[in-house]
């Protein structure tokens, strides 16, 4: 499913005690550790030595584009970065964050990973009443609200104005000329986690893995409505700003966008994933030859698939991780041909063999078909296809970029006829309760694009 879904953006925070050259580099370090969140553009925020802020940002990768762009040697106190995949606005670098404004409330800058869903209500009001939009990315709104807030009051614009906003949203905020403020939604669907560097200060981070490299310790997940004010590389003030909702953590982070070496939300990705292989394993059509993964996204569910069911697992199909961003394809040929350049079957492994292959969901069915087909190629005898999810039936409203529903194989087709379509002998979806019963806490998730059951309804 590697190229169906796209993750919106990650973000990644430092405030120090004291001034140091470390800042750009853990910023460097923790942005290229949340890469695969998303590929289009990248951009670090900091305080200058009078506590201005500045920015710097690119369309591409964090290791190609950003690094030459950061000041070197360059000591300072705090910053925040982003990754972005766009969901809301357009791609352009004008919507690459972190955005930087200059309103009745100071310099603010702000990095976000989420969407919300009435951002177009939210906007036709605020330029109604005069407001003129710099960007058409959705995390705009928020300035809007902070500079239309009476006085001058930062802290307090910046709490009313987030009471305001109905989504997802998990953000940085910097301003104040020393602070940087972390926030999340009431319903929590996007993960953001901080802890502390030695004793120089703290770091936030979508995903604990970036933290972790940097040896980060005493790491924390936000909750759901919870605020933190960070001032001079000390927590000066957490508090709940919302009335208590139902948490809805997004399950898809922990299903696909997360890194396996992460953890999101309190939950370990590894072990959810090779939990959910094992309930996969238990509701097997046959013993097959082996197990093999669609890769990356399928491997730890095919581990735990093959130590459910003591199939041996073995590596079918293998990877290309140096594609990157391929020219666009404008023949059929070259379209057809877009899959093989990332996955290759291992001839020597497939030929003669009854093959169960796991993946962690089908979206539109192209990508499995072209898979099913390579392994046929390759001589594989039976071919059965086995899902770490459930069947996805809706779209997301909530930073998780989907086609629509039309596009979706699911709402139109049976496992049995998705099978047919995509040339597998069968195709098994993992069903919700089992999926909920890898999770600590399963009535904390969304799980919205499986059931429709929508915690924030689209207007
Ligand atoms: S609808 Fe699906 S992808 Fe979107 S937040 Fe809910 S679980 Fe995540």
């Amino acid at each position: 499913m590697f190229d169906e879904l796209k993750e919106e953006c990650g973000v990644f925070g430092i405030s120090l005690k004291n001034p140091s050259e470390d800042v750009m580099y853990n910023m460097y370090m923790g942005l290229f550790s949340l890469q695969h969140r998303g590929q289009e553009s990248c951009g670090v925020a900091y305080f200058d030595d009078k506590s201005n802020i500045q920015v710097v940002k690119s369309a591409g990768l964090v290791a190609e584009k950003l690094l030459p762009q950061l000041p070197q040697n360059y000591p300072c106190t705090a910053a925040i970065g982003h990754v972005r995949y766009s969901t809301t606005g357009s791609a352009g670098l004008i919507n690459a964050q972190p955005l930087l404004f200059k309103c009745n409330k100071g310099e603010i800058a702000i990095a976000n990973n989420g969407q919300l869903p009435n951002y177009d209500i939210l906007k036709e009001e605020l330029i109604a009443n005069g407001a003129i939009f710099q960007t058409s990315s959705d995390s705009e709104i928020l300035i809007h609200l902070m500079s239309n807030t009476p006085g001058n009051d930062f802290e307090s614009s910046l709490i009313s104005s987030i009471k305001k906003l109905d989504g997802a949203f998990s953000t940085l905020v910097m301003g104040d000329k020393n602070k940087i403020i972390a926030f999340k939604d009431p319903y929590g669907f996007k993960p953001l986690a901080y802890g502390k560097l030695g004793d120089q200060g703290y770091v936030f981070s979508s995903e604990t893995a970036a933290l972790n490299i940097l040896g980060v310790t005493d790491i924390k997940f936000l909750e759901p409505g919870e605020l933190i004010i960070c001032e001079n590389g000390e927590i000066k003030q957490k508090l709940h700003y919302s009335d208590k909702k139902k948490a809805s953590q997004c399950v898809f982070e922990l299903v696909y966008f997360a890194r396996p070496d992460s953890s999101v939300f309190s939950e370990s990705v590894h072990q959810f994933r090779f939990n959910s292989g094992r309930m996969l394993a238990k509701n097997r059509k046959k013993d097959t030859d082996i197990v093999i993964s669609v890769p990356d996204s399928g491997n730890i569910a095919a581990l735990g698939f093959s130590r459910e069911s003591g199939i041996p697992f073995d590596m079918g199909l293998m990877r290309n991780h140096y594609t990157g961003r391929t020219f666009i394809r404008t023949t059929q040929k070259q379209r057809e041909e877009a899959v093989k350049i990332k996955l290759n079957p291992i001839k020597s492994v497939i030929e003669g063999k009854t093959i169960s292959i796991v993946d962690d969901s089908i979206v539109r069915g192209t990508t499995s078909k072209k898979i099913i087909k390579m392994l046929r190629d390759a001589g594989a005898k039976e071919i059965h296809m086995y899902l770490s999810s459930p069947e996805v039936l809706g779209c997301c409203y909530y930073g998780i970029n989907t086609p629509t529903t039309k596009e979706l194989i699911s709402t139109n087709h049976t496992p049995e006829e998705i099978a047919k379509i995509i040339g597998a002998d069968s195709v098994t979806f993992l069903r919700l309760e089992d999926l909920r019963a890898c999770l600590k806490d399963p009535d904390s998730f969304c799980y919205a694009c499986f059931n429709q059951d929508y915690p924030i309804k689209k207007i």
